[in-house]
């Protein structure tokens, strides 16, 4: 092996330096200046609207994020601009459109895709989740890393599958964050705040029989909690919506919380306490079939 010279040990060292700050995922081929002020980019047509299957993996489509234009919003002009847009889409179509033009929370610059669902939108369970991570953002689709394949494999023990056309054996996911967090940081209180309005009218426009709220993040934001994951599990919660806009006529829906695969990952002995929780869901899918 030739020895490094002494360039390629200062790159190495820059290198450490970027994936110590969580930056692990190079965006485009060149540099950006974040700090200019750019264009709005032009509004989504009706023939260049992706339909369900298109939806999830856009940006993909269009080649590495381009340094794309954006208005950034303050904190709370943010949440009551997604509060607005959320209430105004009536299709999971407009609901996606609305979440990819929306330009409040910085993690979208820093991602390649705008996560936003997998699995059938017509079954009777939705599983919410965290925010993607990184082969997420890759496939623009979530829980389709390691935690993903545990999910998915955890779900089929109890008969569930993200591919299935019938709505009864069925899932479908999304997550409380729709862009990954650089570096797979834990999303913070501002960025579930601003992104409660678009996933409760998710779960509105979905209408599913039974939400499973998978990790702390999920669970705690969706219930309106402070209680911890381990507290909040092994119930069932009415969920109802908790944005203002989204609250009239809304039904409550049987909500329960599990851990979430990563943690299963890193602590294999919780792995009885999920199962019990897929019993639980089990039964209660009995319940209504
Ligand atoms: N973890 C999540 O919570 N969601 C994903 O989509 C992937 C990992």
């Amino acid at each position: 092996m030739p020895h490094p010279s002494t360039s390629g040990i200062a790159d190495f060292q820059a290198l450490a330096w970027y994936v110590d700050h969580g930056v692990t995922e190079a965006l485009c081929e060149t540099p950006q200046d974040r700090t200019k002020i750019e264009e709005s980019p032009p509004p989504l047509t009706q023939s260049s609207a992706p339909g369900m299957a298109g939806m999830m993996q856009r940006h993909e489509a269009q080649g590495a994020p381009e340094p794309q234009a954006s208005r950034f919003l303050g904190k709370s002009d943010a949440y009551e601009e997604a509060v607005k847009l959320a209430a105004q889409a009536n299709t999971l179509e407009e609901l996606f459109n609305a979440i990819h033009e929306f330009d409040g929370l910085a993690i979208k610059k820093t991602a390649y895709n705008t996560v936003f669902a997998d699995g059938n939108p017509k079954a009777n369970i939705m599983l919410v989740g965290e925010a993607p991570g990184a082969d997420e953002d890759r496939q623009g689709k979530p829980f389709v890393g390691v935690s993903g394949q545990l999910l998915d494999k955890i779900l089929s023990c109890i008969g569930l599958d993200r591919t299935e056309e019938n709505p009864e054996k069925s899932v479908y996911i999304s997550n409380v964050i729709n862009w990954r967090p650089p570096g797979n940081r834990t999303p913070n209180e501002a960025e579930t705040h601003v992104s409660l309005p678009f996933i409760e009218r998710h779960i509105q426009l979905v209408k599913p029989k039974i939400l499973i709220l998978c990790g702390g993040i999920a669970a705690k934001s969706l219930l309106g909690s402070n209680n911890s994951i381990s507290r909040l599990r092994k119930t069932w919660h009415d969920y109802k919506p908790q944005t203002e806009a989204l609250k009239q006529g809304a039904e409550s829906i049987p909500a329960i919380a599990t851990y979430h695969p990563s943690y299963l990952l890193r602590t294999p002995s919780q792995k009885k306490a999920v199962w019990q929780d897929m019993l639980e869901i089990a039964e209660k899918i009995n319940k209504f079939t």
